[in-house]
């Protein structure tokens, strides 16, 4: 199911082994646009720490979990969808559709979302 960290594909992307659009970069996070967006903005967050998702956070990378929200509502702003609403979600295991198996958070805006689930 998850390939390990020299396989994984986001952590391909972190050591820019292959490209990707980047909308920002840190020490600890990279922002990049989805390359199959479902709104009109797109982005994937994630630490560039490997850890599978949700349900295997390392203690290096829940210690980022804070950054990573700040970081969400700055990309928003930037990318202006703060007004209009936003939406922020990491699919996590099989029945959520997680295809890439290093933790990442979708930022979604620019157009009413469906599939409002809760
Ligand atoms: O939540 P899930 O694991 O399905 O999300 C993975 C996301 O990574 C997809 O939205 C896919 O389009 C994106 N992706 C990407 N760049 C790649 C490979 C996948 O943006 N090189």
């Amino acid at each position: 199911m998850s390939a390990p960290a020299s396989e994984c594909l986001f952590c391909k992307i972190v050591r820019k082994e292959i490209p990707a659009a980047l909308v920002y970069e840190d020490d600890e996070l990279l922002a990049f646009k989805d390359i199959f967006p479902q709104a009109p903005v797109h982005l994937l967050i994630i630490p560039k720490a490997h850890c599978e998702g949700l349900g295997d956070l390392t203690p290096e990378v829940a210690a980022l979990s804070g950054r990573i929200l700040q970081l969400s509502a700055q990309l928003a702003r930037d990318h202006g969808v703060m007004t209009g609403g936003w939406r922020l979600l990491s699919n996590c295991g099989p029945d959520a559709g997680q295809t890439v198996f290093h933790l990442h958070f979708h930022l979604l805006g620019g157009k009413p979302l469906g599939g409002k689930l809760c």
